[in-house]
């Protein structure tokens, strides 16, 4: 059966992607990191459970790193309140890039919590002061999961500040330093904390949800930006990483070379189907039976399969996105 990734989110999900009456909210906090913790509003989105978190930092300010989908705002905001979070208290909402599901709520969160500021890539600014094309580009690539996803509201003005490469933020007795990571947005960014050697690396290293690790990288995808940012993050030799999507891990550097790999593998695989002739299907097929941290996509609940594999699809699109830029 031909799907792609559009035809399937339009068409098949409009029963998967339909919200759950009961999320259940997950709060985990680090063991070694005592100011790291990871809010997951649980199941918001039936087919999404376990795959989106929030991480929230913790000194003198506190900061939130991607607030999340609109649909989730209500579980992350009992997240904070579970851990203690006044919504006066929180300063700061990062958003690693400005997809719906990591600053979808970032307009809504900031009318409820009164002295947060959002900090983004200045190319993604205006998407969360006027989020309408934004809005509109997801329904077009995303269909029914963008509606799950809730409509951004607009940001109230003079809220959202313009990130720059390099800027430390200063959380009192924590400093994250802003990396620009782009790649698999070309306005996304990565937190860098030296005193606990810490990568949050936003989506940057692809995602790791339901046991199996996947690049994530749609079109359009500059190849090299990508294999650059993630250069840039190995050469800070961290210790743990935070995924976007989902949870942390130790072996950080370890998994971001892992995840180099992964992407230059997938890569040749697409490159030997456009000259055979596979088209995207089998060129995903082949993708997922070749590597081996796909072991395991096949026993997954059906939701959840079905929806990696859109997100396997995408990905194949964008590498054949970037393969005819350079071999058209
Ligand atoms: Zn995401």
């Amino acid at each position: 059966m031909a799907i792609s990734p559009q035809s399937w989110y339009s068409s098949k999900s409009k029963n998967h992607f339909t919200h759950t009456d009961s999320p259940v909210l997950r709060i985990r906090r680090h063991p070694a990191i005592p100011a790291l913790s990871m809010i997951d509003p649980g199941g918001v989105v039936l087919g999404l459970e376990g795959f989106l978190c929030s991480y929230v930092l913790q000194a003198e300010k506190t900061a939130l790193l991607d607030i999340g989908p609109a649909c989730a705002l209500p579980a992350t905001l009992e997240g904070l309140k579970r851990l203690g979070i006044h919504p006066q208290a929180v300063d700061y909402l990062l958003i690693s890039h400005i997809h719906l599901d990591h600053g979808g709520a970032a307009g809504a969160a900031l009318r409820i919590l009164p002295n947060a500021v959002a900090l983004v890539h200045p190319a993604g600014a205006a998407h969360l002061e006027k989020p309408f094309k934004l809005w509109e580009g997801s329904r077009r690539t995303l269909g029914a999961l963008a509606e799950a996803y809730g409509q951004p509201e607009p940001a109230p003005p003079g809220r959202v500040i313009a990130a720059q490469d390099g800027q430390v933020i200063d959380l009192g007795g924590l400093e994250l330093e802003v990396l620009f990571t782009p790649g698999h947005a070309p306005h996304h960014f990565s937190l860098w904390d030296g005193r606990h050697r810490l990568f949050l690396a936003g989506e940057l290293a692809g995602v790791r949800a339901h046991g199996i690790r996947r690049p994530a990288v749609p079109p359009p995808l500059y190849l090299e930006q990508q294999l650059a940012s993630l250069d840039r993050s190995i050469a800070l030799r961290p210790a743990v990483l935070c995924y976007g999507h989902y949870g942390w891990e130790a072996a950080a550097e370890r998994r971001l070379r892992a995840h180099q790999r992964q992407l230059l593998l997938w890569r040749d695989i697409v490159a030997e189907g456009r000259k055979a002739g596979w088209g995207q299907e089998r060129t995903a097929g082949e993708c997922i039976r070749r590597d081996r941290k796909m072991v395991g996509l096949d026993a997954l609940p059906q939701t959840q399969r079905e929806r990696e594999m859109a997100f396997v699809m995408n990905s194949v699109a964008g590498l054949t996105w970037h393969l005819k830029q350079a071999l058209p």
